[in-house]
């Protein structure tokens, strides 16, 4: 936990000691009266609903010794506690965090682009776990609050850190790079995400920059080569650059990248190390997201077995395209949620599976209003024509997927009521080396279908 002296806070923040307080360390520094400590710091941020000056009381209550404000209230007076005035909050929350994360010689990895952040954050600690004790940003946590979070999380004990950095406009990256002062930065691509908000490509492009930028000349870009928004950046780069791709001129490079029941596999290579890479996940994507982590890998020192068993190891986030193996079946388990968008993802990501017989278990998409039945039809027609074997719909919503699947000329369409029906229907029909994609909106928990096929222990 990050402690600070009194001394610490007015050097790294700039803020005035209006009140001093019984205490001279503060341990932890939370923005949130939920999770204070005893002797901790709150931070009192305006948030659009929510301010924290009003909760100052409420920290007090929870044991905080001190507490950084811009508007000096008479009440603070009489806590007990050490009061600092700063003109702006957030801005020192921000500053103890650059501050805190200066008393460590680790790397410090930095992951943006507009698709990928997260499956990549996660890859790259997958690998770096293999040798190192890892921080990584917790959840989404990927903004100018999210963000020193995570940094004020640092400890003895951690030996890298990896976070990810979003951004809605320009100048954003540039912030954050400021704060975290990464050593390594990684850019995963440019798509269209927040082009309402950036006006083009290229200015997306010029703000995901920002990261390439800010390394210094130690410093370290990690840069996707086959992205034609991205490849460019290598030339803002103070430090070294290496690049990650499909060609052979790529610095780390895959070929033969496949998607299978085995989840997604390539032949990495890694400088002059070439190994068989094998990612539990569904999308050919994810090689992409591999190949950063393995880029990573090989910048902090780990061997190709290490990046090799690191990558092998990969979590993604629970009911998102999980792979489950349960031989002689899988499972995909993506059952979180599912939007028209999504389930697309999810049949297409099926549908190119390259062995074994594939099978969609599907409950229905809730929240389309009157756009419903129609919706749920037109799924049904791309699953007709997707190379998904068997389609197995629960419940009135999903039936319509059913029935223009059936139009559609696909043969084994069957539909359900329950989950006891439809995994009895499963049952009946699976066969080894089967695929099995669980997805429905929340609402219809079709995770539970999982459970008449674990094994009970
Ligand atoms: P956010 O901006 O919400 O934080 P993110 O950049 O962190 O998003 P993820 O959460 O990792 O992105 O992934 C979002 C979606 O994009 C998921 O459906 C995921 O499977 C897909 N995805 C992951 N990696 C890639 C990639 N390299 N290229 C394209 N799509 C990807
Ligand atoms: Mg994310």
């Amino acid at each position: 936990m990050a402690s600070f002296t009194k001394t610490e806070i007015q050097e790294a923040t700039g803020a005035s000691v209006a009140v001093s307080g019984e205490k001279t360390l503060f341990s932890g520094v939370e923005t949130d009266t939920r999770v204070i400590g005893r002797d901790a710091l709150f931070v009192a941020l305006k948030g659009e609903r929510f301010d924290g000056h009003d909760f100052v009381g409420k920290a007090v209550q929870q044991g905080a010794a001190g507490v950084i404000v811009s508007e000096m209230r008479d009440e603070y007076r009489e806590y007990g506690i050490a009061v600092f005035v700063a003109d702006d909050t957030l801005k020192a929350y921000q500053a103890l965090a650059r501050f805190h994360r200066r008393r460590f010689s680790i790397p410090v990895v930095a992951v943006t682009g507009s698709v990928g952040k997260t499956s990549t954050r996660n890859m790259i600690a997958s690998v770096l776990s293999q040798k190192y004790d890892v921080l990584q940003t917790e959840k989404n946590f990927n903004n100018e609050i999210g963000l020193p979070r995570t940094l004020l999380q640092l400890t003895e004990r951690h030996e890298a850190c990896v976070v990810e950095m979003g951004m809605r406009g320009l100048g954003q990256i540039a912030e954050l790079a400021a704060i975290a002062e990464p050593t390594i930065g990684v850019v995963t691509n440019v798509g269209k995400s927040h082009i309402e908000l950036l006006g083009s490509q290229e200015n997306i492009a010029k703000a995901k920059s920002e990261l390439v930028l800010a390394l210094d000349e130690k410093g370290t870009a990690v840069l996707n080569a086959d992205d034609s928004f991205v490849a460019p950046m290598a030339a803002l780069c103070r430090g070294s650059v290496l690049t990650y791709g499909t060609e052979a001129g790529d610095d780390i490079w895959a070929e033969q990248i496949a998607v299978s029941e085995q989840g997604v596999t390539f032949t990495c290579h890694c400088g002059s190390d070439v190994f068989a890479a094998q990612i539990p996940a569904i999308s050919r994507h994810h090689a992409y997201n591999g190949l950063a982590a393995a880029a990573v890998g090989c910048l902090t020192g780990l061997s190709a077995e290490e990046i090799r068993r690191g990558l092998a190891a990969y979590k993604g986030v629970p009911m998102r395209e999980e792979l489950i193996s349960l031989a002689p079946y899988t499972f995909i388990n993506d059952a979180y949620n599912a939007n028209p968008a999504s389930m697309r993802a999810a049949i297409r990501s099926l549908g190119a599976l390259t062995t074994g017989r594939k099978i969609a278990v599907l409950g229905g998409m809730l929240e389309l209003g009157d756009w419903a039945r129609e919706e749920h039809e037109a799924i049904g027609r791309e699953i007709a024509s997707s190379g998904i074997d068997v389609l197995i719909t629960m419940g009135e919503l999903a039936g319509y997927i059913a029935c223009a699947a059936r139009e559609g000329g696909m043969k084994q369409v069957y539909t359900a009521a329950t989950h006891d029906e439809c995994a009895a229907c499963l049952k009946e029909l699976l066969q080894p080396g089967d695929t099995v994609l669980l997805k429905g909106s929340r609402g219809f928990a079709m995770e539970k279908i999982l459970s008449y096929f674990e094994r009970k222990s």
